[in-house]
This record gives structure tokens, C-alpha cells and sequence, in this order.
């Protein structure tokens, strides 16, 4: 400080006699001697005099510094030195080189000097040393200086410490990075549309659809899909700051043999103005982004819709099995009037006493022969019995497809169910068919079991656990439950409890108790429970035939 400004005084005690004296030149002074010293002294009515030009320079905050064409330093100002921390007196006549460390590559610095040594400003980075040893990005612009005959005279230095900006940057980068690994492994097709719908951020799985539409920019085609199946442009939206959860929509993707199913969700998102105009933030009005999501359902949608063609077949095959059973009994009460008939007939005969023995052989003979005719054609119109294969099946699936069947039942006797599927049961290898029409069965007993009382709260409760190897099955309910002398018998055929016995046959428990034995399980009805009835099936988790 002591020093530059000694200097300063100097140079104006210097100034101010060179005014002095160019002020009444000694009488035969040469011309050019004047001349020379005017120029030195710069014209005092002029605006800007030279001087000036060298205080500019020396109190830049930028790092200059002046070298000769071989690169030595001729000149450096107060920024070089608070810089590089090198005192100017020690880097005069010094190669620029001082600065460099070895982090810069040798191709830049020859870069460097190809293009100022053809009389052209280079600009670039370089990895400085200063004196203390660190080391500093540089951003330095070298650009030569022509002498009268254009040849070059010096090089002019300029450089400042951008190492923090670069920190920045890298931290910018790096943070773009991580966003983009995360978004790439997202199972989950993402992507950022700016207000125009043109994409400014996507991630793997949008790239992927992208080959999947064979070039077709993926958001086009959703874009299409949500306003044609879900009534909006989901861009329009965002631009209107609405956003939306979980709208499914369906696309057709060249080859892949049926549609793709995808749930979409879009939040608009704010973008600050980045254009130089808006650099005081003045501009209030930000753009509003659409982060859009969209999931592949696909493989869920194609379950449900597999599981309800499967409940469809199943209302089919309960209704076939009740058309094809009222079919059979009417047949078989039809044949069974022929016998009947004769009987009655023989019956009132020997009552009467008017009967001879040859007559009565002959009406016996009748009544064997279309009793036997009777039992041929019943045996004719018996229902053939399905052979089902044995597949692997999830015992909560069949529970809950019969369930739906259900519904309609149960809601109209007024009966809440309770259902407690297991988190995860193992699968059975066993007989759809089956097993759903003894669930049925069990459910069916259940609703006319309630449908005998006059409770008010109705509950069923059914129930999944598993059990060691074997799969547990509860029904409960809260009807009048079963006598403890009827708790055997309910499972032998033709057995009847019921109240109202009309269309019963008796035979839907003794079934049950078969089908269960065939999947190498047990029924119990659980004596400890009063409140109702209680069956639990126990279903192993065995190989059955097919
Ligand atoms: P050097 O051997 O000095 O140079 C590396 C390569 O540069 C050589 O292989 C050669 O191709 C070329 N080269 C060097 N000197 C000359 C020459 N005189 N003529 C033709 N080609 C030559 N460097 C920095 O590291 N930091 C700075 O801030 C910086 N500022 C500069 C400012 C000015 C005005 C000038 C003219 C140069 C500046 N340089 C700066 C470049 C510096 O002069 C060196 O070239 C550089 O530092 C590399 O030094 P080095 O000792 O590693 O290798």
C-alpha cells in the first residue's frame, strides 16, 4: 500500500513538472522533443487523457498482466498480484509459465499459442498455481498487440478465478445426474414437458416406449390417448395448474398383439424464466412445467380382465349345472308317474278283492319292466361328471371369485361379510371347479341358515390361514347354528335340517365332505362355538390326479 502509493505521488510529481514545462518550453527546444513529451504527458484539454487508460488497467478487478512475445512478463496490475499472490517485483521478466500447473493438459497451452501466435485472442480454461501452491481454474483470455507494422509487439493477459463457478457446475451436474440414474431405474415411465408439450427430461422407460412405437414420441401418443378416452390434454391442464392421479388409459403399440394399458398422473410443476430478461426475476409469470408419469399396467389390467372372464364361466357353469338338474328330475318324476300308476291301480284292485292272482303277475310284471325302463332313461339323463384337471390354484382367488358370485345374495338377505384373506397362502394343486362350487355350497348354507332367524345383524366371516403344509378355511356364522347330535349326520346324503325343505336333496354337505377328502384335506364343524355355526376346512398342499 506504503508503496503504490509513493508511486502514485511520483508519477504526479512527474506529471506535474512535464505540464510545467511543456506549459513555456525553453526557447530552442527541438520540435520533436515536444512532440515526444506531449504524447508522454497526454493532452490535458483532452477528455480522457492516457494516464487514465493505465489507471483502468492497474485497478481492474481482472488479473492482467502485459508479456512480451516470448511470454515474459513486462507488466502485471493489483488484481494479478492479489490473484496469484506473487509481489509484481518478482514476476517481472518472468515466463507467464510461473502460473502454470501440471493439471492443464500440453495440448491446451499449444492451442493457446497457435491461435495468438497468428495474431487471433485465444479464450479458455486453465488449472493455475499460485504461489502459496493451490491451485485455481483460471478463465484467461491472451490477445496480442500489433506494433505500427502489425507485427506482434506484446500479448495482453487477462484472466479471473472461476473455480467457485465450477464448483457450481460440477455440483449441478453431478445433481443431474443422480436425478437422471434415479429417474432410469424408476420402474415407471417419467418425462418433463415444457408449456409447449416439448420434452425437456425423460428417462428410460420413456425411451423404451419410444422404441416400442418405433420413433412415435411416446407423450404424443398419450397425450392423444388421455384426451380422446379421458377427455383432456393433460399440457392444457398443467397450464391451468390442474393436476391428476391415476387416469388410465389404453395405446395400440405396432405388434405387440393387443393394446398397452398405462395409469397416468401429472403435476404441473414451476419453472423459473431463465432468459436474460427476466435475470432480476421482473418477470412474475414462471412456465408451468407437466411432470408426467405413467405406470405399465398392463399385466394387472390383463389379470382382472382374465379373472372376470373366469367368474363369468363360473355363473355359466352354476347356471348349466341348475338347468341341466331340473332337466334330470323332471324326467325322472315323469318316468317315475308310469310305475306309480300301476301300482295305485293294483293297489285299489286287491283292496276291492276283485283281483285274480294271473292279473296281479301281470300288473307286477308291468310295474318291474317300466320301473326298470323308468330307471334306464334316469340313468340315461344323469349328468355326465365333469373330469377337471388339477391345476395350482390360490384358494383367497377361488374364495374371492365366489364371493362375487355372491354378492348379490348376500346383500339382499342383508348380511355383512367379514373377509380375512392370509397375506400369502400357498398354492394348492387341486380342482377349481370343485373346490369353487364347495365354497359356494358352504356359503349358500350359510346365507338360508341365516335367512332362518330373525337376528338383525347378519355376519358371515370367512377366513384363510395356513396351517403347517395345509390351508385353513373358516366359515362362520352367526345363524342357529347345528345341533350336536346332528353335527355327523349333516354329512351323510339325502340329510335334511333344514326348516323349509323344499328343493333341498340333502346332498350338498355329503359332496363337500367327498371333495374334501379328494384334495387330501378335513371338514370339522367346531363344537366349542355357540354363537353359530363354524366349519373349517383344511385343504393339503398335495399333488391330486388329474
Ligand atoms: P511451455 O513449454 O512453456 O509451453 C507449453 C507449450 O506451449 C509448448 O510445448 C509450446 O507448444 C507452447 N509454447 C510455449 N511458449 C511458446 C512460445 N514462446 N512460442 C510458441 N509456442 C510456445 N499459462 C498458464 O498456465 N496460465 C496463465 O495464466 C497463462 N497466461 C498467459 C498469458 C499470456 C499473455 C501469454 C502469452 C501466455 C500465458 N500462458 C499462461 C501460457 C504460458 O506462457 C505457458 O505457455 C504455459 O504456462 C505452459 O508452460 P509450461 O512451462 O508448462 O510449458
Amino acid at each position: 500500500m506504503t508503496t503504490r502509493r509513493s508511486t502514485d505521488l511520483a508519477m504526479q510529481t512527474v506529471s506535474d513538472a512535464l505540464g510545467g514545462f511543456l506549459a513555456s518550453p525553453p526557447a530552442g527546444t527541438p520540435a520533436e522533443i515536444v512532440e515526444l513529451l506531449t504524447l508522454m504527458a497526454g493532452d490535458p484539454g483532452a477528455p480522457l487523457p492516457p494516464r487514465i487508460f493505465f489507471e483502468a488497467v492497474e485497478q481492474s478487478p481482472v488479473a492482467i498482466s502485459i508479456t512480451d512475445s516470448d511470454a515474459k512478463i513486462l507488466y502485471a496490475n493489483q488484481a494479478f498480484e492479489t490473484l496469484t499472490g506473487y509481489p509484481r517485483d518478482q514476476v517481472l521478466g518472468k515466463n507467464q509459465s510461473i502460473l502454470s500447473s501440471n493439471a492443464t493438459p500440453d495440448a491446451i497451452y499449444q492451442r493457446l499459442w497457435r491461435t495468438i501466435q497468428v495474431k487471433k485472442a485465444w479464450s479458455g480454461t486453465l488449472v493455475n498455481r499460485t504461489r502459496n501452491g493451490d491451485d485455481y481454474i483460471a478463465a484467461v483470455t491472451v490477445s496480442p498487440v500489433l506494433d505500427h507494422e502489425g507485427e506482434i509487439a506484446f500479448f495482453l493477459g487477462m484472466h479471473r478465478d472461476v473455480t467457485h463457478e465450477h464448483q457450481l457446475e460440477t455440483q449441478l451436474r453431478q445433481q443431474k445426474m443422480r436425478i437422471e440414474t434415479v429417474l432410469d431405474v424408476a420402474p415407471v415411465l417419467v418425462v418433463l414437458l415444457d408449456e409447449s408439450g416439448k420434452v425437456v427430461l425423460d428417462n428410460h422407460e420413456y425411451k423404451k416406449l419410444l422404441g416400442d412405437l418405433r420413433g412415435r414420441e411416446p407423450v404424443e401418443v398419450l397425450r392423444e390417448a388421455l384426451s380422446e378416452q379421458a377427455g383432456f390434454d393433460p399440457v392444457e391442464a398443467s397450464r391451468e395448474g390442474r393436476s391428476f392421479k391415476d387416469v388410465e388409459v389404453s395405446i395400440e403399440i405396432p405388434g405387440s398383439g393387443g393394446p398397452r394399458w398405462f395409469s397416468c398422473s401429472g403435476t404441473p410443476a414451476r419453472e423459473s424464466d431463465a432468459s436474460a430478461r427476466n435475470y432480476f426475476g421482473r418477470n412474475k409469470v414462471n412456465e408451468r412445467h407437466l411432470l408426467l408419469l405413467a405406470n405399465d399396467i398392463t399385466a394387472r389390467r390383463r389379470e382382472v380382465e382374465r379373472a372376470h372372464l373366469e367368474n363369468l364361466r363360473a355363473r355359466l357353469a352354476e347356471q348349466q349345472m341348475t338347468h341341466g338338474m331340473r332337466e334330470a328330475l323332471g324326467a325322472a318324476i315323469y318316468q317315475m308317474q308310469g310305475p306309480l300308476n300301476v301300482i295305485q291301480a293294483a293297489i285299489g284292485m286287491l283292496k276291492r278283492g276283485n283281483i285274480e292272482p294271473t292279473t296281479l303277475a301281470s300288473m307286477l310284471a308291468e310295474i318291474s319292466s317300466s320301473g326298470e325302463q323308468a330307471m334306464e332313461t334316469l340313468k340315461a339323463a344323469l349328468p355326465e361328471e365333469q373330469r377337471e384337471v388339477g391345476v395350482l390354484v390360490n384358494v383367497n382367488e377361488l374364495l374371492r371369485q365366489v364371493l362375487e358370485i355372491e354378492t348379490d345374495r348376500l346383500l339382499a338377505a342383508g348380511i355383512v361379510v367379514d373377509w380375512r384373506p392370509a397375506h400369502v397362502l400357498p398354492r394348492l394343486n387341486g380342482h377349481k371347479n370343485q373346490l369353487r362350487s364347495m365354497f359356494k355350497h358352504l356359503i349358500d348354507n350359510a346365507i338360508l341358515a341365516l335367512n332362518e332367524t330373525n337376528k338383525t345383524h347378519r355376519e358371515l366371516r370367512l377366513s384363510t390361514r395356513t396351517i403347517d403344509d395345509a390351508v385353513e378355511v373358516e366359515f362362520q356364522d352367526n345363524g342357529p347354528g347345528i345341533e350336536p347330535e346332528a353335527r355327523f349326520r349333516v354329512f351323510e346324503p339325502f340329510f335334511i335340517g333344514w326348516r323349509n325343505r323344499r328343493g333341498r336333496a340333502g346332498m350338498g354337505l355329503a359332496l363337500t365332505q367327498e371333495f374334501v377328502s379328494q384334495h387330501g384335506g378335513s371338514i370339522e364343524i367346531d363344537p366349542d362355538y355357540k354363537e353359530g355355526c363354524r366349519i373349517r376346512i383344511s385343504l393339503s398342499a398335495v399333488t391330486v390326479d388329474e
